[in-house]
């Protein structure tokens, strides 16, 4: 969708910043934090800010137990995990720290298990608790079963919603401008140094450019070669509802052991803020970047999609793992089946139809689905290449780690 532009953009400023997700929002307004007066703009293609994977995602505030230790992931999202749980509470931002459960359904996922339970303690993730055998489990979830699991108490859910929209209110109260409705189209080397960007109606030239466009970051790219050869490709993630009296099967956030070689957590089960629980997501790759109806097709996005080698080489690899996503999304019974594992009591018919989002997942030319936080830096552009879950979690961190990057190459 595009609209025109909220506000007129100024014609130069210090710093552009294409996307208003939470990573582009809290970038934004940790360099105004840290450089008062600095001259910073914000452009977002849509009507309001956090139109993409910044609103459509379960909600969860990760506490950092699956992310290999030493990678950037881990360590940004323990820390940024903290920060944002800090900032809710300081600005009455709904946030509610309910629990999460792993859970291992059967013997064969105890080494898996065990091998989250490391990671998380390598990552300094607080808190962190086994549970053995199913009366430790239903002392927490009492309609869960399982062989073991993993508690983590300060797993919580965010309204990243209400998160987007206080980090654009600091922005402007810092003297920054948020300009929505405003797509960039095009953005270019200005041959005296600094960024040229073109939008619909307009031009601006500004000193440095950071671009965190989500499932759009590879299309920005200057013309240079792609380094790292990654692209984004799209999958839908589907979630279905929990009726009455069925939601209240679920206390807190319960989750499956995750395939390790996988990016995905797995379909689990999360009561949000509002007191909804939601079975999801799935992985379904789509054909369109905002593919939030599965039949939404852009023939751009899907014949980028084709073209990348990557695509083919995971498919091959993934088959079976998409097969039985594509039951999951299509079949309310299969995702039933699937959550069962973990709730017996549920059933097909507890599920009404749910919200989905769509995930930016970059993928190497090998086929390798990439699980770290990636940036990559292009003259006087940064851009954020691939930022998955829990980029939500961690924006904040982000955001410092991003402005850390800008600030070393000078601004
Ligand atoms: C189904 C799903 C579940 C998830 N669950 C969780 C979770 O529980 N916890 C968690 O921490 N993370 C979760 N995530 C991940 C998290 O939502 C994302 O990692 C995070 O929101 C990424 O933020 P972003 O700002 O990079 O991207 P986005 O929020 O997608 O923002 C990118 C913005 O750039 C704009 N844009 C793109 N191109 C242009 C252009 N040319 N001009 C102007 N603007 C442009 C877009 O309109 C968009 O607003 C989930 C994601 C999905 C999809």
């Amino acid at each position: 969708m595009s609209t025109t532009p909220s506000s007129t953009p100024p014609a130069d400023c210090d710093l552009v910043v294409v996307g208003a997700g939470l990573v582009g929002l809290a970038t934004a307004r940790e360099l105004l934090r840290r450089r008062p007066g600095l001259r910073v703009v914000v452009l977002e293609r849509e009507p309001e800010v956090a139109w993409h994977q910044s609103r459509h995602n379960s909600g969860v505030l990760h506490a950092g137990i699956y992310y290999a230790p030493g990678s950037l992931k881990a360590r940004l999202s323990v820390a940024g995990s903290r920060a944002l749980a800090a900032f809710c509470e300081e600005r009455g931002i709904g946030f509610v720290r309910s629990g999460k459960l792993i859970v291992a359904t059967d013997s064969s996922q105890l080494p898996a298990l065990a091998e989250l339970e490391r990671r998380g303690h390598a990552n300094g993730v607080a808190g962190l608790r086994r549970l053995d055998g199913p009366g430790a489990i239903a002392e927490l979830e009492p309609h869960v079963r399982g062989v073991a699991a993993l508690h983590s108490p300060n797993t919580g859910v965010v309204d990243f919603l209400g998160v987007a929209r206080v980090l654009a209110d600091d922005v402007r109260e810092a003297g920054g401008a948020v300009v929505t409705g405003c797509a960039v189209e095009r953005l270019t080397e200005a041959s005296g140094g600094g960024v040229d960007l073109t939008y619909a109606g307009g031009r601006l030239r500004a000193r440095r450019a950071v671009v965190c466009a989500g499932a759009w970051s590879d299309v920005l790219m200057d013309g240079r070669p792609s380094q790292p050869d990654v692209r984004i490709v799209a999958f839908r993630g589907a979630y279905r509802t929990l009726r009455e009296p069925a939601a209240q099967l679920v206390r807190g956030l319960v989750y499956p052991v995750p395939d390790p070689a996988l990016p995905f957590l797995g379909v689990h089960l999360t009561r949000g803020v509002d007191g909804e629980v939601h079975v999801g997501p799935t992985a379904l790759l789509v054909g369109a970047r905002d593919a939030y109806d599965l039949r939404r097709i852009v023939p751009g996005d899907l014949l980028a999609t084709l073209r990348w080698p990557g695509t083919w080489r995971m498919a091959r690899r993934w088959w079976r793992t998409g097969l039985s996503e594509l039951r999951g999304a299509i079949s309310p019974r299969a995702l039933a089946a699937g959550a069962r594992r973990f709730v017996p009591e549920l059933t097909a018919e507890d599920l009404l139809p749910g919200p989905a989002g769509v995930r930016a997942q970059a993928i190497g030319r090998d086929g390798a689905l990439i699980d770290d936080f990636v940036f990559s830096d292009s003259g006087p552009t940064l851009h954020v290449r691939n930022a998955p879950s829990p980029a939500a979690t961690s924006c904040l961190a982000l955001g410092a780690a991003i402005a850390d990057r800008v600030e070393q190459r000078g601004i």
